[in-house]
């Protein structure tokens, strides 16, 4: 054995032999030295361990040809990029885990533009010199909520971070116990205001506080009232909060300013078009909010970014924050954003133009004939072992917004008597592109809502390798 694999080892081609190989060339003319040489010894390191390890290892593995198309598959393996498409058939239309809301064409032509030309991102045409780096996306958000200025940041957790520490760094925020939430992916709001400086008040209880509760814990030390919309969750019951209109009352007798952090902000009224209402950015300015903060890539169906609305003495200092410069956004964002907002102010048909709007209205009827249409293909793939049935169930809007409220939607069920419905999930999940669905009650389920091309729910299992 020992013999053997002394052998073997000999013939393995040096490193400086597979550079000289004739097929190496054209991986050189595509690659540069340095990395392919380190494929050729990670073969090769690869091989030398199966061979000691004592592992059977067929004699043309070891030679050359075999050796260089191993390193070429792990150019290739290397060459595929980490995020991947998948297909969203998992009902929840806003999933975090799966990158939110896809963006409008016109943001993506936007991206383009912004990505291949010199832009004029901080400059002023009109004056020939330095410009500001975010009015068109200020300008377009002041004239949708009507507040008095804005700004943009990477994100909303950013924009509740940039809030708290440029109001109340080293002075006291008064929060109901009842919106101190954790968001997925943690955010927590008593973490970020550990984290912005400043000191949390915490009054009322759980499931109720009343205004006395606010007026009792303001003090000398009292910079700002937090209301935070509790997205993904609701309390039920014996219940009762402040609301915005009350806390922005007690706010003016004591001259304390109230910020509220939305989550989901909306710009249109989602009931008219059957949906439960989700906050509007709008109402809540008008109804005194001094600050409102909202993500781009909830429902309003843009980039991630952190959205932040109010009076003009508050956000000039946010602006003035060296803490602004560190969490603002890229041209690519800021341009995404644009024509995101641009197509609330000007669409003609916004829940068209806008994909996450396009999916939360569609009409049962039309998300039903996809599932009818599909179901023929679908069935010749899987085999006869499978069953299939179009039935109703309920979509979500997802990232926290209106967590109790559903939506219509119609599924397509598979089962299969020999297979159990995490198995089946997981053979969705090993198809080109991964097919993610959702397991309910002990089956798989595609939810139809969220699929606008047959095609993708037609798993293809060739490719990667189906390993269930
Ligand atoms: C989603 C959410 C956040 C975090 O927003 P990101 O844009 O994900 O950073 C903060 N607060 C509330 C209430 C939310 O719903």
């Amino acid at each position: 054995m020992a013999e053997r694999a002394t052998t073997l080892l000999r013939e393995l081609p040096s490193v400086d032999r597979l550079l000289k190989h004739p097929k190496s060339a054209a991986l050189l003319a595509r690659y540069n030295r340095n990395y392919i040489t380190q494929k050729f010894r990670e073969t090769l390191d690869h091989l030398r361990e199966s061979i000691q390890k004592g592992n059977s290892v067929a004699a043309e593995e070891l030679t050359d040809d075999s050796i260089l198309a191993h390193a070429e598959s792990l150019v290739l393996a290397d060459g595929r990029p980490g995020l991947i498409r998948v297909v969203n058939a998992t009902g929840t239309i806003l999933h975090t885990n799966l990158g939110r809301a896809l963006l409008p064409q016109a943001a993506i032509e936007a991206l383009s533009r912004v990505g291949t030309n010199p832009v004029n991102l901080e400059y002023d045409l009109a004056e020939g010199r330095r410009g500001k780096r975010e009015e068109g996306v200020e300008q377009a958000l002041v004239e949708l909520t009507g507040a008095e200025a804005a700004t943009v940041v990477n994100n909303n957790a950013a924009a509740v971070l940039l809030g708290l520490n440029t109001l109340a760094d080293a002075k006291e925020v008064i929060v109901s116990r009842g919106e101190l939430i954790e968001i997925g992916g943690s955010f927590r709001i008593p973490e970020v205001m550990a984290k912005s400086g400043a000191k949390l008040k915490e009054v009322g209880s759980t499931n109720r506080t009343h205004p006395e509760d606010y007026e009792k814990a303001i003090g000398k030390k009292t910079a700002l009232l937090l209301k935070v919309h509790t997205s993904n969750y609701k309390i039920v019951g014996f219940s009762a909060e402040v609301g915005l209109e009350e806390l922005v009352a007690i706010g003016k007798r004591h001259e304390i300013p109230v910020m509220e952090d939305l989550g989901s902000g909306a710009f249109t009224d989602l009931s008219q078009y059957g949906l439960p209402k989700e906050p509007i950015v709008a109402e809540r300015i008008k109804l005194g909010a001094d600050i409102v903060t909202f993500s781009g890539d909830k429902v309003l169906g843009g980039p991630q970014a952190g959205l932040i609305v109010g009076r003009k003495a508050w956000l000039s200092r946010m602006n003035k924050n060296p803490l602004k410069r560190a969490l603002r956004c890229g041209k690519l964002t800021l341009a995404a954003l644009e024509a995101t907002l641009r197509l609330y102010q000007q669409s003609a048909n916004i829940t068209e133009d806008i994909p996450t709007l396009r999916a939360f209205t569609r009409p049962l009827d039309e998300i039903e004939a996809l599932g009818r249409r599909v179901m023929p293909e679908l069935q010749k793939v899987l085999g006869g072992g499978f069953q299939l049935a179009v039935e109703d169930s309920t979509s979500q809007i997802g990232s926290g917004a209106l967590p109790t409220e559903e939506i219509p939607t119609k599924v397509i069920a598979v089962s299969n008597p020999n297979m159990g419905a995490e198995k089946i999930a997981r053979k969705f999940r090993t198809a080109d592109p991964p097919i993610l669905g959702r397991v309910k009650d002990n089956r798989f389920l595609l939810d139809l809502r969220t699929i606008f091309d047959p095609v993708d729910l037609v798993p293809n299992f060739t490719q990667p390798a189906d390993k269930t």
